[in-house]
């Protein structure tokens, strides 16, 4: 085993976390070492897939539009779970972030006068989304990497997946990690660690988000009694495609496309008048599947057993889809051979995005029983600060990670300054254990086969912990996750070889799905009212008299203990939630 020294460890090269290399060294003057660590190749991070494009006030007073309205917009859209504070901080910092990319070089669509285009998104007022066609995400993140490859004090170890955080009396010392390629293990020792690990959307079978969000940095954060932030929220995409599940991004209702029913109605009309197709995401999802369950939905065998609804584009006409949609053509014609300009596509919700996370300050700084650990922050998708309550609204995570990214750089390259100094036994002792509990692991021979074992997940996610849930369904849901995990002591690793071991990783993976699958399941359960996309049959109204309030859930003697935490309300007051 190979322990090596950084000043900063980054875990995760997705957006949050390439944006946090790039500011500890601009803080440091790149005078600190900064080991960026991905199990993928840092341009496969799922950033790469963000479509739709970033959220923030570009230009204030047109349209309207206010840093004030966006904060507005995004308190409301979360259902005003939402920490205000940080909401503040978020809407303060976007349009600078917007303007560094435009400089990094992300080709921002823009107007015959060159001025940068912004896009309709859900529960926004005015449009207020920066894209570059709908590969916004490719972009941004070819802009950071080839950015960060010129930088030489930042390393980046490719395929390396990390197994076990070291903390230890409340302090980060480091990381250990199996490098994939050789199966050789390999510690990152440190006084300063980022997390970015991205979300957990892979929980679930039918997702949008790609087969390495599987939330590997939440459940080793949790692993070591770190808390979690209001994990029954996870947010439900309406339009996914049918019956991949790859996104159809909102963007195309930003353009204009219509949903439609097995009527051909624009049901929309019923749920959400004003803004109709651009109401919030919770809200189109409830829509989709009430029309599903009322018999309006449309069966296609070719297309699997799912019901769907349509998404109409044709009105667009094909010159506007090949300037602004282009990916979205792209994927449905060679998904299901339909071409979005002169046929409707099958879509339904599917699971996109996980509002809950590793529990930060404002700040992103790690929190444990409500006290920080030392040199540990978390960033994007798996931090909950928390900028999206019960729901996010479409563009605002984009970014939420750059923001967070930013300033957890600067935290850490602040640390890391001023504190050199290792607890070098501690991490060798520790990563040793680390080695033998994986190589344990890997010599397993039981009979479960982890591939069974996700597949159960999926089907218990997907069909008791959906866009409506209800207390038998969820009580359901604890109980399989539990026998799951049980299941897992007996798993078998077929594949007993060193190198790129999937079948090692997949096992790994599917233990952090099942950790953090039964917090959500268990926080969903004890959560008695309708709150964004927590939606209770038996509870459907939100009730802010005794639930305005985050939940929190710690791992204490091997069991989840749930407390609660109150939500910070600075200028919006909690209203009914009206589109
Ligand atoms: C299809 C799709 C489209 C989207 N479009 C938009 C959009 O247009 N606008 C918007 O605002 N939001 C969008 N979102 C949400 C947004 O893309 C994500 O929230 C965001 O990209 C997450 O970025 P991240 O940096 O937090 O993590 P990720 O990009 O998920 O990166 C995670 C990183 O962690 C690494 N990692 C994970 N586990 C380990 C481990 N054990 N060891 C080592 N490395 C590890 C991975 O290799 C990767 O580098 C979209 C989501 C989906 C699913």
């Amino acid at each position: 085993m190979e322990v090596l020294r950084y000043d900063i460890v980054i875990l995760g090269s997705g957006l949050a976390g390439m944006r946090a290399a790039l500011q500890a060294s601009k803080a440091s003057d790149g005078k600190l070492r900064i080991a960026l660590v991905s199990k993928l190749h840092a341009m496969r991070s799922h950033s790469v897939s963000a479509e739709g494009g970033i959220s923030g006030v570009l230009y204030p007073g047109e349209n309207n539009d206010s840093i004030a309205l966006h904060a507005y917009d995004t308190v409301k859209g979360s259902d005003y779970l939402s920490d205000q504070d940080a909401v503040e901080l978020l809407v303060n910092h976007a349009p600078s972030e917007i303007r560094l990319f435009d400089h990094l070089g992300v080709p921002w669509n823009r107007d015959k006068r060159g001025k940068i285009i912004l896009r309709a998104f859900g529960g926004m007022s005015v449009p207020r989304t920066a894209f570059a066609a709908d590969k916004t995400g490719f972009f941004m993140m070819n802009a950071l990497y080839d950015t960060l490859l010129s930088f030489s004090n930042v390393e980046i170890f490719h395929e390396h997946i990390v197994t076990k955080l070291i903390v230890h009396n409340g302090k980060f010392e480091g990381m250990a990690a199996i490098d994939m390629a050789t199966g050789e293990t390999r510690t990152f020792s440190s006084n300063a660690g980022i997390i970015a690990t991205g979300g957990f959307g892979r929980s679930y079978g039918f997702t949008t988000t790609s087969y390495s969000s599987t939330g590997d940095g939440i459940a080793l954060a949790y692993a070591e009694g770190i808390s979690l932030k209001d994990m029954e929220f996870v947010q439900f995409h309406p339009t996914a495609l049918v019956p991949s599940g790859i996104l159809i991004t909102e963007a195309a209702r930003g353009e204009g496309a219509y949903l439609l029913n097995s009527k051909g109605e624009r049901f929309m009309e019923n749920y959400a008048k004003s803004k109709m197709e651009l109401a919030p995401r919770d809200i189109i999802s409830r829509a989709i599947m009430t029309e599903i369950e009322n018999g309006r939905g449309i069966k296609n065998k070719e297309y699997g057993d799912n019901e769907f609804v349509h998404l109409d584009l044709r009105h667009l006409g094909e010159a506007k889809i090949n300037e602004t949609l282009p990916n979205i053509k792209e994927i449905s014609i060679k998904m299901i051979g339909v071409d979005p300009s002169n046929e409707l596509l099958p879509i339904r919700p599917a699971c996109h995005f996980t509002m809950g996370g590793i529990n930060t300050d404002i700040n992103g700084n790690v929190l444990s029983s409500g006290k920080k650990i030392e040199g540990l922050w978390a960033a994007g998708e798996c931090g909950c600060v928390s900028i999206h309550g019960a729901n996010r609204l479409g563009s605002n995570s984009l970014s939420q990670c750059v923001i967070w990214g930013k300033m957890t750089g600067n935290e850490a390259a602040r640390l890391a300054m001023k504190d050199k100094k290792g607890n070098e036994d501690k991490v060798l002792e520790i990563s040793e254990l680390e080695e033998k509990r994986i190589s344990a692991i890997l010599g397993a021979n039981g009979h479960e086969s982890p591939y069974d074992l996700r597949s159960e997940l999926w089907h218990t996610m997907d069909n008791y912990v959906g866009v409506y849930r209800n207390a038998k369904a969820l009580a359901h849901a604890v109980k399989k996750i539990a026998e799951l995990k049980k299941r897992f002591a007996h798993i078998g690793i077929g594949d007993k070889s060193a190198v790129y071991n999937t079948n090692l990783r997949d096992a790994l993976e599917v233990w952090n799905m099942l950790v953090l699958s039964e917090c959500v399941a268990e926080c969903a359960l004890n959560r008695k009212e309708s709150r964004g996309a927590h939606s209770r049959r038996e509870y459907q109204k939100r009730n802010d008299r005794a639930w305005l309030k985050h939940t929190i859930v710690t791992l204490e003697k091997g069991k989840n203990r749930i407390t609660y935490k109150k939500v910070k309300i600075t200028k919006w007051k909690p209203e009914e939630r009206k589109y």
